[in-house]
């Protein structure tokens, strides 16, 4: 049966409680706000079956990609509205067209994001653009799988280590399943954004959410923005407050890891380990083509593991260019590596503080740490160049 010693072991993908055929597992939020299996050790039958599926138990072999791509949605509403190129819709849009089923990471009604599924072209729009905390994984895999089992074609989109879950949960390969997955730099915990979001908010108490978006390009993609859409509960005006990712301190706390899941410092999905057929990432920096043009609108990088993530690309024929492996990989670290986390401890063990004051506290001692260490180096250069 699962037992989790260290909770860098676990990615919380709910493969473990979706498989459990005594249903003695389930998912608690822990003081740092990440879920993790707990078992109810009364009902198991020690059949084994949640340690055969857990994928950080199971990690597969790291592995390249086939080819990879840049490429852009050429639908330049869909690709303003997705995270980088758009190319997740066109992908989603092919299997919908197909006849298929689409599960992806969207929010629901409590705000909380959760995967969950789309028949239609319009519920695609729910799942465009990177949402950054983890995602309730729920009835999805067991959903999954029955569509599977009838024979409906199935896009299942996620990160890596939710990927991975999945495969290991079915147990066998399914022709009729597609797997599409992103370069992850590591999820936030939900616990922390619901605290930064009542901070923020506190203002705002007669008004209600009414969309949340983490990838706005209001500001262009680069200088992308976390925006947050609320609705007077009486008068109805609505108004908007947008932060870009300098100013808007979860975005900040994010990108400077002091809040990821701490498997993320320790991937078990990465480098193609997932088995994705399709690997999607932001091509940050493309400036190779006259066909794909820098117009700070999302370029996105392909990766493509598998004959059928090949052929469906081309099915879908985004505008894209072949690249080098080795292009992406020198812009976009987190490919091959995981986020490292030098303040996260300091962050969790200072919750007292407001949120604000926290990350404004941490980016400082950053600064003050980077300048030591380079005023350290000036004074002991001479120790390294002999050494
Ligand atoms: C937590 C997170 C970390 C990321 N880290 C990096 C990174 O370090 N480097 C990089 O290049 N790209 C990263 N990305 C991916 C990137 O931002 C784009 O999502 C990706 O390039 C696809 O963009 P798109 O324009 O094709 O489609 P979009 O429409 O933007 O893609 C949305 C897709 O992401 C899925 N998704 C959104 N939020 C979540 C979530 N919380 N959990 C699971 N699935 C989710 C949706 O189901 C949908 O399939 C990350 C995304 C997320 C969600
Ligand atoms: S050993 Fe079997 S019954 Fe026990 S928790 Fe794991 S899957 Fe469930
Ligand atoms: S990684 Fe997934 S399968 Fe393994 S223990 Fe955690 S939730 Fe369960
Ligand atoms: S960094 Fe790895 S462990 Fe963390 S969410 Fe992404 S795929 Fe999962």
């Amino acid at each position: 049966m699962i037992n989790i010693v260290e909770k860098k072991d676990c990615c919380g993908c709910s493969a473990c409680v979706s498989k459990c055929p005594k249903q003695c597992i389930s998912m608690i939020v822990d003081n740092e706000g990440f879920s993790y299996p707990y078992l109810d050790k009364e009902n198991c039958i020690d059949c084994g079956l949640c340690e055969k599926v857990c994928p950080v138990i199971n990690q597969n072999e790291p592995k390249k990609p086939l080819r990879c791509y840049a490429a852009i949605n050429p639908d330049e509403n869909i690709r303003v509205k997705s995270s980088s190129g758009g190319i997740f819709t066109m992908i989603a849009e092919y299997i919908i067209a197909e006849g298929g089923v689409v599960f992806g990471a969207a929010w629901n009604k409590n705000w909380q994001v959760e995967h969950t599924y789309t028949e239609v072209k319009e519920g695609l729009k729910v799942f465009r653009g990177s949402k950054y905390i983890q995602s309730i994984i729920g009835d999805s895999f067991i959903q999954v799988e029955l569509f599977l089992k009838v024979g409906r074609k199935v896009l299942f989109s996620g990160t890596p280590c939710q990927i991975a879950g999945l495969k290991k949960f079915l147990r066998k390969e399914y022709n009729n399943l597609i797997t599409v997955d992103f370069v992850c730099h590591g999820v936030p915990s939900p616990g922390v954004f619901r605290w930064y979001m009542k901070e923020e908010l506190k203002r705002y108490s007669d008004y209600v959410i009414k969309d949340i978006r983490f990838r706005d390009k209001c500001e262009g993609w680069k200088n992308f923005s976390f925006s947050i859409d609320l609705e007077n509960i009486d008068s109805k005006e609505c108004v908007t407050l947008s932060q870009t990712l300098h100013e808007c301190s979860f975005l900040v706390g994010f990108l400077n890891n002091y809040y990821l899941r701490p498997s993320c410092h320790y991937c078990p999905a990465k480098q193609f380990k997932s088995s994705a057929d399709i690997t999607l990432a932001d091509y940050w920096g493309y400036n190779q083509s006259d066909k794909i043009k820098d117009d700070d609108k999302g370029v996105s990088a392909i990766f493509i593991s598998t004959k059928e993530g090949d052929r469906i690309l081309h099915m879908v024929e985004p505008l894209y260019e072949t690249v080098e492996y080795s292009d992406i990989l020198r812009i976009n670290g987190a490919v091959e590596h995981s986020a490292q986390a030098p303040y996260r401890e300091y962050f969790y063990s200072h919750s007292e503080m407001p949120f604000k004051t926290i990350i404004e506290k941490l980016v400082s001692e950053k600064i003050l740490n980077k300048a030591r260490r380079k005023l350290y180096f000036l004074t002991h250069k001479h120790e390294y160049y002999k050494g």
